[in-house]
Order: C-alpha cells, then sequence, then structure tokens
C-alpha cells in the first residue's frame, strides 16, 4: 500500500493531486541507475551543462560579502531592475520594476499567479500538450482546466479558432509555454497575434504566457505575446534562470505582471515562502547584466542535439516525429505500437510505452499522457550526443520487438 493511501490524515486536496511524472521518473531513473542498472535518463527536462562560471563567482562573492539575509519579498531591487530591464532589452516588453516578482523557480512564480487570479470553478484555457504540473497547480487554486488539444499533424500548436471555441463566461486564463514543453514548438508572431486577436474581446482573461525555454530558440527572435497592445496590458510573463542559465538546482523565477496581480503574487508569497534565497538573487542580476555568450554557446549545442535526435529517431519506424523549433525536448507520437506486444508485455497507450522502454532500452523517458497527450512519449535531449545516439540505438531494438 502507497504511503500516500488514504490511512492517514491527509486532505482531499493532496489525495487528488498527481504526482509529477517529470520528477518522478527521474526518481525512478536514478534508483535504477544506484541499483547498478546503466539507465540513461531522458526523463527530465534540465540543461546538463554546469552554471557560468562568473555566474558562481557572483553568488561566492554575495556570501563572503555576507549577503545572507531575508531580502524583501518580490526580490532585491537590483534584481527586479534588472529583470525589468532584461524585458525590454530581449522581449521589447514594458514591465517597471514594480511589476516584476522573483520566486523559488518559475514553478512557484506561476503558482502564485493561480493563486492570485482564480475562485472556485474559474477556467483556465490550457492548450495541450502542456507542462505536466499546469495542471495539477491550477487545481489546487481552484481552477477547472479547460484543455485545447493539439496533435502532432498541427505540429501541437492550438489554433486561434480553436482557443476562441474555448472560451466561456467563466474563462480567468489562458495558459501555454512557447518554446514549448513538452513539444518543443514555438508560436510564430503571426499565430500569437492571432490568440492576442481571440482574446482582445474578453478583457477579464488574463493570458499566462511561460517563455521560461525563450534563450532555447532555433527560429529566430523569441517572440512574446504580451507585446501585443490588444493583450498587453492583461499579460503576465513568467520566466526564470533555470533553462537559459543552466540554474535549475538555484530555484529562481520571476513573473512579469500588471501591478494589481505582481502585489497579489507578492501578497500570498509573502505568506508562503518570503523572498528568494539572497546570494542567489545577486547572481541571477550578473546573470542578466553579463554576455549572454554561454548562453547561447549552449543554445547552440541543444540545436545540434535536436539535429541528431529528430533524424535518429525518425529512422525508426511507427514513429512519427516533429522538428522542435525551441526548447529541448522531442514528443514523437509512438501511437502505432498501440495494441502490439513484445510476446510478454502488450502496448496499450504511452504509460505502458515508456515503462516497456525503461525496462528493455534501459532509457527512462516520460509518458505524453503526463503532458495531456497520450499517443506520445518526452524525450529530452539535455544529455550528451553520446547518451543520445546509445538511448535511440537501444529504443530501436526494443521497439523492433514489438508485433
Ligand atoms: N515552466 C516550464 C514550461 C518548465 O519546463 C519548467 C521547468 N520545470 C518550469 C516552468 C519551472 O521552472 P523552474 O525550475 O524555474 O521552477
Ligand atoms: N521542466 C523540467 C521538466 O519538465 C523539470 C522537471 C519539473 O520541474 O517538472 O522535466
Amino acid at each position: 500500500m502507497s504511503i500516500l493511501e488514504k490511512v492517514h490524515p491527509l486532505s482531499d486536496k493532496v489525495m487528488r493531486m498527481a504526482e509529477s511524472e517529470t520528477l518522478r521518473m527521474a526518481a525512478l531513473a536514478r534508483e535504477l541507475k544506484s541499483q547498478g542498472k546503466e539507465v540513461i535518463n531522458l526523463s527530465i527536462g534540465e540543461p546538463d551543462f554546469d552554471t557560468p562560471v562568473h555566474i558562481k563567482e557572483a553568488a561566492k562573492k554575495a556570501l563572503d560579502e555576507g549577503f545572507t539575509k531575508y531580502t524583501p519579498v518580490p526580490g532585491i531591487p537590483e534584481l527586479r531592475e534588472a529583470i525589468s530591464h532584461k524585458l525590454k532589452r530581449d522581449n521589447g516588453l514594458d514591465f517597471k520594476p514594480s511589476q516584476i516578482v522573483v520566486s523559488n523557480g518559475a514553478k512557484q512564480s506561476l503558482a502564485n499567479v493561480f493563486f492570485s487570479l482564480l475562485n472556485e470553478g474559474d477556467e483556465v484555457i490550457v492548450l495541450a500538450p502542456y507542462w505536466v504540473s499546469y495542471i495539477e497547480m491550477v487545481k489546487i487554486a481552484g481552477g477547472k482546466p479547460v484543455v485545447v488539444f493539439a496533435g502532432i499533424e498541427q505540429d501541437y500548436k492550438a489554433t486561434a479558432a480553436q482557443i476562441a471555441e474555448a472560451i466561456s463566461p467563466r474563462t480567468k486564463a489562458l495558459l501555454f509555454s512557447s518554446p514549448c514543453n513538452p513539444t518543443g514548438s514555438v508560436y510564430s508572431k503571426e499565430e500569437l497575434e492571432e490568440i492576442a486577436n481571440v482574446v482582445a474581446p474578453y478583457p477579464e482573461i488574463t493570458v499566462i504566457s511561460d517563455e521560461i525555454y525563450e534563450y532555447i530558440t532555433f527560429a529566430g527572435e523569441h517572440v512574446s505575446i504580451g507585446t501585443f497592445d490588444q493583450v498587453k496590458d492583461r499579460t503576465v510573463v513568467v520566466n526564470g534562470f533555470s533553462k537559459g542559465f543552466a540554474m535549475t538546482g538555484w530555484r529562481l523565477g520571476y513573473i512579469g505582471a500588471p501591478d494589481w496581480l505582481a502585489a497579489a503574487c507578492s501578497k500570498i508569497q509573502g505568506q508562503f515562502t518570503s523572498g528568494a534565497n539572497s546570494f542567489g538573487q545577486k547572481a541571477a542580476v550578473t546573470a542578466l547584466t553579463s554576455d549572454l555568450g554561454p548562453t547561447y554557446q549552449m543554445r547552440e549545442a541543444f540545436l545540434k542535439r535536436r539535429d541528431l535526435v529528430t533524424d535518429l529517431l525518425s529512422q525508426i519506424p511507427g514513429f512519427k516525429v516533429n522538428k522542435p523549433l525551441g526548447a529541448f525536448y522531442s514528443f514523437p507520437d509512438i501511437s502505432n505500437f498501440f495494441g502490439k506486444s513484445d510476446g510478454t508485455f502488450t502496448i496499450n497507450n504511452a504509460d505502458d510505452f515508456s515503462e516497456f522502454i525503461i525496462h528493455k532500452a534501459q532509457v527512462a523517458l516520460v509518458s505524453g499522457a503526463a503532458f495531456g497527450a497520450d499517443q506520445c512519449i518526452r524525450l529530452s535531449f539535455a544529455a550528451s550526443e553520446e547518451e543520445l545516439v546509445t538511448a535511440i540505438r537501444n529504443i530501436g531494438e526494443a521497439v523492433a520487438l514489438l508485433k
């Protein structure tokens, strides 16, 4: 019996909540490795690079200077200033420092936003495939996710018409990521403008734009939906340091939001966690105000791996493969294998497929079901080329057994 089963006085809220599938698979891969099994972990979305040295030096300096105390809840003034400047410089967005709230990761930024916006039963249109934690976060904040799905045949991108159809009198927010986790799809400027036009007549709808992969784009300039006049006053841009600066363990994220929403997020954060860690914020200032060379070098490495992975996966019979234009994920449709078996194990869905692969090919992937796409699997290519080649060869050999 799982320790979480209801023999303990746990809340209905936590009992209803699903565990994070990305973190579960990463933990499973770690566990198998610790048992001496040679698992290649392509489950978690985390740059395999170290944080650039100059950023680490800035944190060390802050520690040495005794910058170790509580900080203002929405962030230290110089970081809010640097973020405000960065949003203008890189994204053409106008957020004053007072509209920036720094949090313990973009995850907390998103949670703050949902708790600030949602009343019981309020609807959030979530574009699927979606990032794993959106749905559970919206639900625990009292909201109702309304999922709008786009499959591989439309490059996993919802159309403005689909979104228009999902709007109801209870719609409170529209939520999506571009570049997208898990698909790597990037909405073009024109597509974003069409979406902005659809939302424009509904002032009560807040646009939540998760742009945490903005620096990992392979298709030219990153465009934020917040640049369109129709929605600029009610767009909250979510971003962070985990991906672009390889700072996942530092836990630093932020929002740029309308004044009223930034104030609410700060109020919530003040009761839950206070300001983010002090010396990390100093390092974050350095990350944003220095040369972005290391960030772009990482992007180049991801681009090379994107090409490698796309090429190798497309050679596996039965795989339908997309070409991600950003982030570091490939999201193949593997529904061709449903109903097939290797003689002992039958694949009926993406969960079965990823279980089959971890046992037969020793590769940890994440089932698309976690992202609202049960016909797909997610493979992170934030791993060395050698690991990727071996992993995909093993996957190919394993699926060849399925008849
Ligand atoms: N949004 C997306 C789309 C992500 O992939 C992630 C990474 N887990 C996050 C938010 C949260 O990032 P952070 O590490 O800053 O909490
Ligand atoms: N964003 C990463 C992922 O999707 C990190 C893990 C997580 O926070 O869920 O795998």
